[in-house]
């Protein structure tokens, strides 16, 4: 006989159930509400790519590529791997589907899974959810450079509003919004030779991690959360004092513009990205809730990446929302998951009722009610029992008396009053009480 195994998901990956995917579907549909009334469109780009691109786009040197993905040989000897992010497929999409030939900016959004070796804790998942967005703008004859700099800003500065009024409309709590600017291909490499110089100077007194970031992308180390570090790095030279005339230009346009559109913001020169593609505007959003795994969103500017992966010289700007962190920090705020519940439980006994109750819920449902409709009859005692732990508002209950009268019997199961309706009765007061109904 075969041996009894029992199947587990993989570390890191998790089920997600009823009621909290409810929840999912409310936050992914608001997204695209929300989204599309700026213009956003969705992309859904496959969930696996060649590990080529994303060792190029988000850098051979980063621990999402040397050390978190998944990647594997196909059968025909290339490498290909489980996308640990999309900002690197949606510019391939963007270079494969000429989209540089469209009306500029294009402004893409999407959902769905991504896959980081990482080590899982609450909020840290191997297998993790993102709502993310990216606005690419190909550039035409005679655009870029220094002129570009207002509009940029306003661009980056409506990508932040975009993202808060998604949270807002998900009353998500205590969210924080911080920005800086890392600079760009002129200023940063000087800041980070001089930062890399102060480092050595310091390096004894580093841990592990952040002596190997030294070499490796000494950036990295200012955002150590480390608290024996804290000190050395708050003596460190910091970026913004660093920034080339551009650079400081366009930053102050984008707080000047986050102002115009009432987005409260937190500067954070400490606040750089673990990906090496961005550069000036860098952002992070935290919410309440998360312990340690507080940011819900990232996201920066990032010019030039698309050009990297062999496409025309295109700016970028893009941010990406973890939808895992942003579920758990909703159900915190709101206490435990909400009950699924049902709108209606239909109470039926009798052949004749049965035909009846079948009906009454087609017609039900069919108005967007939440209907169970039991399979076998059960005396009425057990049904309300029933209802009542499926979180049930209303028992409709279709028995002998019902079939006699015509008019059947509405319990509201919250005080335990009944009402006798017809049918169209019934369905003119379930109406009329529908938007405060047991939803999610
Ligand atoms: P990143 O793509 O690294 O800029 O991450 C953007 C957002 O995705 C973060 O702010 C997190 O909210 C979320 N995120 C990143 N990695 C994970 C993970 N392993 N598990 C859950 N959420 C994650």
């Amino acid at each position: 006989m075969a041996e009894k195994r029992k199947f587990q998901a993989i570390k890191g990956t998790r089920d997600l159930l009823p009621p909290e995917t409810e929840l999912w579907s409310r936050v992914e549909q608001t997204a695209r509400e929300v989204f599309g009334t700026f213009g956003f469109g969705e992309i859904r780009p496959p969930i696996f790519e060649s590990t080529e691109l994303f060792a190029r786009a988000v850098g051979g040197e980063t621990d999402i590529v040397s050390k978190e993905m998944y990647s594997f040989e196909d059968r025909d000897e290339s490498s290909v791997s489980l996308r640990p992010e999309a900002t690197a497929s949606v510019c391939r999409a963007f270079i494969e589907h000429n989209m540089q030939a469209l009306t500029q900016p294009v402004k893409l959004y999407y959902t769905g899974p991504m896959f980081r070796r990482e080590r899982p804790q609450k909020g840290r998942y191997r297998q993790f959810y993102q709502i993310g967005a990216e606005v690419l703008e190909a550039l035409q004859q005679g655009q870029g450079g220094a002129k570009d700099i207002p509009k940029d800003a306003a661009v980056d500065a409506e990508v932040i509003e975009m993202v808060m009024t998604f949270f807002v409309r998900l009353e998500l709590q205590g969210v924080k919004v911080e920005i800086n600017s890392i600079g760009c291909r002129e200023c940063r490499p000087k800041y980070v030779k001089l930062l890399r110089e102060e480092l050595q100077k310091v390096k004894e007194r580093l841990g592990a991690d952040s002596q190997r970031r030294i070499d490796t992308n000494p950036l990295r180390v200012l955002d150590s959360k480390l608290e024996s570090e804290q000190g050395i790095i708050a003596g460190l030279p910091r970026i913004d004092e660093h920034l080339c005339a551009d650079c400081a230009k366009q930053y102050a346009e984008v707080k000047r513009q986050l102002g115009l559109r009432g987005v409260a913001y937190k500067e954070n020169w400490r606040l750089v990205r673990g990906l090496d593609y961005y550069m000036r505007t860098t952002f992070e959003i935290t919410a309440q809730g998360l312990g340690s795994q507080n940011a819900v969103c990232g996201g920066g500017r990032y010019d030039g990446l698309v050009e990297l992966l062999g496409g025309p010289p295109t700016k970028g700007i893009g941010f990406a929302i973890g939808e895992d962190r942003l579920i758990l920090s909703l159900q915190e705020a709101r206490g435990g998951s909400a009950a699924q519940g049902r709108d209606v439980y239909v109470a039926w006994m009798g052949e004749k009722a049965q035909a009846i109750a079948i009906a009454a819920a087609q017609r039900l449902r069919s108005e967007g009610f939440r209907v169970e409709l039991p399979p076998m009859e059960q005396k009425f005692g057990k049904a309300l029992g029933q209802a009542d732990k499926l979180g049930s508002r209303y028992a409709l209950i279709l028995g002998d008396d019902e079939m006699a009268s015509g008019q059947w019997t509405l319990k509201t199961l919250a005080d335990g009053t009944q009402a006798k309706y017809t049918e169209a009765g019934l369905l003119e007061f379930l109406k009329s009480r529908k938007g405060n109904s047991a939803r999610v």
